[in-house]
């Protein structure tokens, strides 16, 4: 089943769910019932190896209150390998020199289970 909870259920175990559409090929993260791009509902499920580059970042000095003790971190859009992209918080990097952080730097997934909530965090991949 395309589900929210599903692709909740796979972040916590380390893996990104997205959507392919059978009749145009396009890919969609997370799952969605119906494709973005031709509307068909003929789409499936399939699991992402979870790697891809950066797209574009931004370092957050002023944060949402769950996680204001974290500042300054940095947030990326990733371009994921299967195509689709994914936002999610950058480690391995230091958001003090965000001169460092180069688009198109390979990334892995993993996932941080902070409580009850999962946090989409992707790791430079050196
Ligand atoms: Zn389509």
């Amino acid at each position: 089943m395309l589900t929210v909870q599903n692709y909740v259920n796979g972040l916590k175990d380390n893996k990104i769910l997205g959507t392919k559409c059978k009749n145009c090929g396009n890919i969609m993260i997370p799952l969605k019932p119906v494709c973005s791009k031709c509307g068909s509902f003929d789409v499936e499920e399939f699991e992402t190896k979870g790697k891809g580059v950066i797209r574009s970042f931004t370092v957050i000095y002023v944060a949402p209150e769950k996680f204001k003790d974290k500042v300054p971190y940095v947030v990326a859009i990733i371009n994921l390998d299967e195509g689709g992209a994914i936002m999610g918080r950058l480690t391995g990097v230091d958001p003090n020199k965000p001169e460092n952080i180069k688009v198109g730097t390979k990334v892995k997934f993993e996932a941080l289970v902070e409580g009850e909530e999962v946090v989409v965090v992707f790791r430079v991949d050196n």
